[in-house]
């Protein structure tokens, strides 16, 4: 049985742009203890962690993530509440949005948030306007 994959369709908060291309969600990263720069992509699949990039990540990296469109960092005044790192964010574009951890490892960084079945629900609601009780 395959599990069913919920692709995301995320969109830069500050330009609109949509930035889901396939199952993947691209953007641009600034390593901050390497202060490398680069493309970097998250899969748009729903909790998945899988992140495809030319930098030179090690687990713990923490990526200052921006809009490949527009160039504006989408990067939020918010620490993870697991590791403390930043929080970034992007727009849904059926409504809401959606934070995520730029730290490479940390539970909260795939998208939809730490697995936790209340974010996921809330997310959900979120994506499908759907009451839930
Ligand atoms: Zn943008
Ligand atoms: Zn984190």
């Amino acid at each position: 049985m395959t599990k069913q994959m919920l692709v995301l369709e995320l969109r830069c908060p500050q330009c609109g742009a949509a930035l889901t291309e396939g199952a993947r969600v691209h953007l641009d990263g600034h390593v901050r203890r390497t202060h490398q720069q680069g493309a970097i992509s998250l899969s748009a699949v729903f909790g998945d962690y899988g992140v495809e990039t030319d930098l030179a990540l090690e687990e713990g990296d923490v990526v200052d993530l921006s809009c490949p469109k527009c160039e504006a960092s989408l990067m939020l005044p918010l620490a993870c509440k697991i590791c403390g790192a930043a929080m970034a964010s992007l727009d849904i574009a059926k409504g809401g949005y959606l934070e995520f951890c730029s730290r490479r490892g940390c539970k909260a960084h795939a998208l939809g948030g730490t697995g936790n079945i209340d974010d996921m629900m809330s997310l959900m609601n979120r994506m499908f306007e759907t009451p839930y009780d």
